[in-house]
Order: structure tokens, then sequence, then C-alpha cells
């Protein structure tokens, strides 16, 4: 579930200051008025918290670092562990 930041039109807002966080499912309609105050609020995009953005393919030792079981493709339908 995605992050949303939300952005009054006008910051500080006396209620919601520079902006609130909101969870919210990927489907889910973005809010446009703050629920606190009433003010219109623009959605920034999506932060992930807990998931770094990955740009590349970990390495076998990053993934295992990570818990991951590495499985080498030794032939077609058999692996292997590394
Ligand atoms: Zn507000």
């Amino acid at each position: 579930m995605p992050l949303y930041f939300y952005r009054p039109a006008k910051t500080p807002c006396r209620l919601c200051g520079q902006g609130f966080e909101r969870w919210e499912k990927a489907g889910d309609p973005r809010l446009t008025e703050c629920e606190k105050c009433g003010q219109a609020v623009s959605a920034q995009l999506p932060v992930s918290v807990h998931t770094p953005k990955q740009t590349r393919k970990p390495s076998v030792s990053e993934a295992k670092n990570a818990g991951f079981t590495v499985l080498k493709r030794i032939s077609s339908g058999e692996y292997e562990k590394q």
C-alpha cells in the first residue's frame, strides 16, 4: 500500500501544517480536500518507506544477506541452491 503525501494549497495550514500522509490502496480515489480543514490538497507521488527503489538487480550475496535463497538454474526446469 503506497503512502501518499498531501500538500494543502496554502501552507502552512493551521490544522495540517505542511501537509499530511495517508496510506491508500493503489485503486483508491485520491483526496481532493483536506480532511481536517477542507482546503484543496494535491497528492504528491507515493513515497515508499520500507522498500527503497531498486534501480538494479541485487547481487547474489546481497540477496543472501537479505534472507533470500538464491537458486541457480542448472538446466531447464532444474535449480540448485547457490
Ligand atoms: Zn488542512
